[in-house]
């Protein structure tokens, strides 16, 4: 690396540039999966689009490896890289609410948690996953699955326009009309066509939900459970975004204690809409039912639902993820599901099924990147534990829960619950058809890879 270069970059920088010399490099580079270590050469923690045009120049003619950091949660650590730069826009997170044209502007750096808080003031919100500690960037840019999904679609399909700095260092503003083909594979595509500086959202009405957790035991009811609300879903009015999950009861407080460590299989979701009427249609789907562990559904703000599972899943646990995307569940693999999750190697592991219907479905598979508008669910099977030593049976479980349910599900997987250890086509069979588009439209922005650490596209042949 040039020394000239370098100390140039970090004069031009407002923001920070944090080497492995500064004491705090280690919590700097330090990703939400513990089990990934990575130690980058620079950290680039940008205040700006300028900073951030310049850390991009400045990789580019240093042909540094370069890592696009947004909420580090990313399951392999594709928000980092070992001996290259990471463009960190971490403490970028401001937030323009338009409660008029409800639309909300928001920053590369900003967690949902950041922005469900900034929207509720204003009865808004925009679809997001189920914990608020996740990167807005990095969940919408492979897609974005939350409660509010079969109603208003993925995190995508609630994109108005995006902010980017490419490879080549210019700056443009993506959207239906200004470069349109680049808003199309950045709606599903990743983090493939450059560093994304600001999103615009369409934001919905959402103030209160019916929400919370209802858990049975996994062992006597977990196939009846499976099976009711796998029959209940598809009647259910698009308010109810509900998932189905197996799991163990926490052993913690306020759990009750005579469950706690029990392998449990859990209906998890928001009704957004009127208690009444949320309490109602859930009655539908539990009144075949036995009765649960427990049964908290209830009327709250909706950023406490989105906030449920943080303080069980604080940063710095392993974790090994597996996913695949769900069309049909028949009742085998049901069965299949219970025995695997019975498995599990530890207390937080889990395997949640996502409803991916509704609005999701009335967008075509071309429209965005993102193609897999065919899908009921997407699965995640996920390895979890605080302890380091207990990595590699996390990775065994995962793996074989895995393969013993893929045969019932289709070819792909939603590209930000798979590590970096997939199988070779998993990643085009996530795309589908999508795919070569994907190519030809990276090779037009970032014809060299520039941006290579992530699911990466290749850049077509020219
Ligand atoms: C506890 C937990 C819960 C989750 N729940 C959900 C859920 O409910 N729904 C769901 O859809 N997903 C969920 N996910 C998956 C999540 O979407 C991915 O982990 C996602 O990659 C996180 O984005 P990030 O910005 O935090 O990640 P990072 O690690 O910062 O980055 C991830 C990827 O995005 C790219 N990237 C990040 N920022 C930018 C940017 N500004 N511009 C361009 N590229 C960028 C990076 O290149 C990298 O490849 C969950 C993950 C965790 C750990």
């Amino acid at each position: 690396m040039n020394d000239q270069a370098l100390s140039k970059f970090a004069q031009n920088l407002r923001g920070r540039l944090i080497r492995s010399s500064d004491d705090d490099y280690d919590a700097a580079r330090a990703l939400y999966n513990a089990m990934i270590d990575k130690r980058p050469r620079l950290i680039a923690r940008c205040v700006d689009a300028a900073d951030v045009i310049a850390a991009v120049n400045f990789a580019r003619t240093e042909g540094l490896l370069t890592a696009i950091r947004g909420g580090g949660h990313n399951g392999p650590g594709l928000g980092s890289c070992d001996d290259g730069l990471v463009i960190d826009l971490s403490v970028m997170r401001s937030i323009r609410v338009d409660p008029a044209n409800k639309t909300v502007r928001v920053d590369g750096g900003c967690t949902s948690g950041d922005v469900d808080h900034a929207t509720h003031a204003f009865g808004l919100a925009v679809p997001f996953g189920i914990v608020s500690t996740t990167g807005v960037a990095g969940l919408t840019l492979g897609g974005g699955t939350g409660y509010l999904t079969r109603k208003y679609g993925l995190t995508i399909d609630n994109l108005l326009e995006a902010d980017v700095v490419l490879a080549n260092g210019t700056f443009v503003t993506a959207n239906r009309t200004q470069h349109p083909d680049l808003f199309w594979a950045l709606r599903g595509g990743g983090g493939n066509f450059g560093v994304v500086t600001s999103f615009l959202f369409q934001a919905h009405p959402v103030k209160m939900v019916f929400a919370g957790p209802i858990f049975w035991d996994a062992a006597k009811d977990g196939k009846a459970v499976m099976r009711a609300y796998r029959d209940w879903l598809p009647t259910a009015p698009e308010e109810y975004g509900f998932f189905v999950g197996l799991k163990t009861v926490p052993p913690v407080d306020p759990f009750p204690k005579e469950h706690w460590g029990k392998r449990a299989c859990a209906v998890i979701g928001a009704y957004n809409g009127p208690a009444a009427d949320g309490q109602q249609g859930i009655g539908r789907l539990l009144k075949e039912l036995p009765s649960p562990f427990f049964n908290w559904m209830g009327e709250m703000p909706y950023p406490m639902i989105q906030s449920l599972f943080d303080p069980f899943f604080p940063k710095g646990l392993q974790w090994y993820w597996k996913g695949d995307f769900v069309k049909t569940l028949p009742d085998q693999a049901i069965d299949t599901h219970i025995a695997q999750a019975a498995k599990a190697p530890s207390a937080f592991s889990l395997m949640h099924l996502y409803p991916i219907d509704g609005a999701v479905h009335r967008v075509a598979k071309d429209a965005t990147a993102w193609s897999a508008r065919d899908a009921t669910w997407s699965m995640v099977i996920a390895g979890i534990d605080p302890d380091p030593k207990q990595a590699d049976a996390l990775k065994t479980w995962g793996r074989s829960y895995w393969n013993a349910v893929h045969p019932f599900n289709l070819a792909g997987g939603y590209v930000n619950f798979m590590m970096d250890d997939e199988v070779a086509g998993r990643l085009r069979a996530a795309y589908g058809e999508n795919y070569q588009r994907l190519a030809t439209v990276k090779a037009k922005y970032d014809p060299h890879n520039l941006f290579r650490v992530n699911q990466n596209i290749q850049p077509a042949a020219v």
